[in-house]
């Protein structure tokens, strides 16, 4: 097993892509805080997981809250006794508004959640980390975290702070032990579609311009895997970088 005891909190792992990689991450023998601001659908995943002979417990929290980020790693903590990966996937989408089109509300609620949730979790997670000098940090940022017409302004803005705050972390701790990648997804198969509220016409019609070069969409599993070899030793010398999940998207 690839992940033997580790313990291992994932955000946003209620739904797609979040779950593929809690449940992948059992399997391969971890120990999993599944964590969601849905915390029925978050115990459905743990109920999964514990049916196929895993390890899991469910925590409610919203990374875009402090307090909730506390306790969050706080009872990683005290039920398995440590961290060594943190999963950063709880995001939400924007609904393709260019610049001119943007409110402040949607702006802020797409930046808390998927940007400053990200950093909420980091800064928590890193004392347990560097003292130990080790830990694995995963971020799930986008293809809009890399190009510029996957989704409206603030979501690939978003996105490419992920990026940014990917780089900074993985270079700052490279020699305390820590490592910080992220995945840079295509179009997946899951519920994101369901923060999309009132979709902008124009941002769409001028992001499906896109869609006629992407190859494939992809399955939650698909950017698990990617995100099982980042948690694993097997990428110990993968750090401060992002690895596109979408069939050669982002390579046109
Ligand atoms: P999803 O909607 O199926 O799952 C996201 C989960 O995050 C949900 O269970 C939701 O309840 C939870 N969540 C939302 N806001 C939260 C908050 N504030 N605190 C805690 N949990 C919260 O979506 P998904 O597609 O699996 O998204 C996972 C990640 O992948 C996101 O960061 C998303 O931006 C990114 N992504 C998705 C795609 C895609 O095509 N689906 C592409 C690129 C990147």
């Amino acid at each position: 097993m690839r992940l033997e005891n580790k313990i291992a909190v994932v955000t946003g792992a209620a739904s797609g892509m979040g779950k593929a990689i809690a449940i992948l991450y059992a399997k391969e023998g971890a120990k999993v805080v599944i964590s969601d601001l849905n915390i029925e659908a978050a115990n459905l995943t743990v109920e999964e997981i514990k049916s196929a002979g895993g390890e899991a417990i469910a925590v409610m929290a919203n990374v875009a809250k402090e307090e909730d980020v506390q306790n969050l790693i706080d009872t990683a903590v005290t039920t398995y006794g440590t961290l060594d990966i943190l999963v950063n996937n709880a995001g939400i989408m924007d609904n393709f508004e260019p610049a001119g089109d943007i409110e402040d509300e949607k702006w802020e609620r797409v930046f808390a959640v998927n940007t400053t949730g990200v950093m909420r979790t980091t800064r928590k997670a890193l004392p347990i980390f560097l003292d130990k000098q080790s830990g694995v940090i995963v971020n799930i940022a986008s293809a809009g975290g890399l190009q510029g017409a996957r989704a409206g302004a603030a979501y690939t803005a978003s996105k490419h702070a992920v990026v940014g705050f990917t780089k900074n972390t993985g270079y700052m701790y490279a020699k305390s032990g820590v490592r910080c990648n992220a995945i840079a997804p295509g179009g997946v198969e899951t519920n994101i579609g369901a923060s999309m509220t009132n979709i902008n016409h124009f941002g769409m019609e001028r992001i499906h311009a896109g869609m006629a070069i992407n190859p494939r969409i992809g399955k939650p599993e698909d950017i698990a895997n990617i995100a099982l070899f980042l948690a694993s030793d097997e990428s110990s010398f993968v750090n401060g970088t992002v690895i596109a999940g979408d069939a050669g998207w982002t390579a046109y």
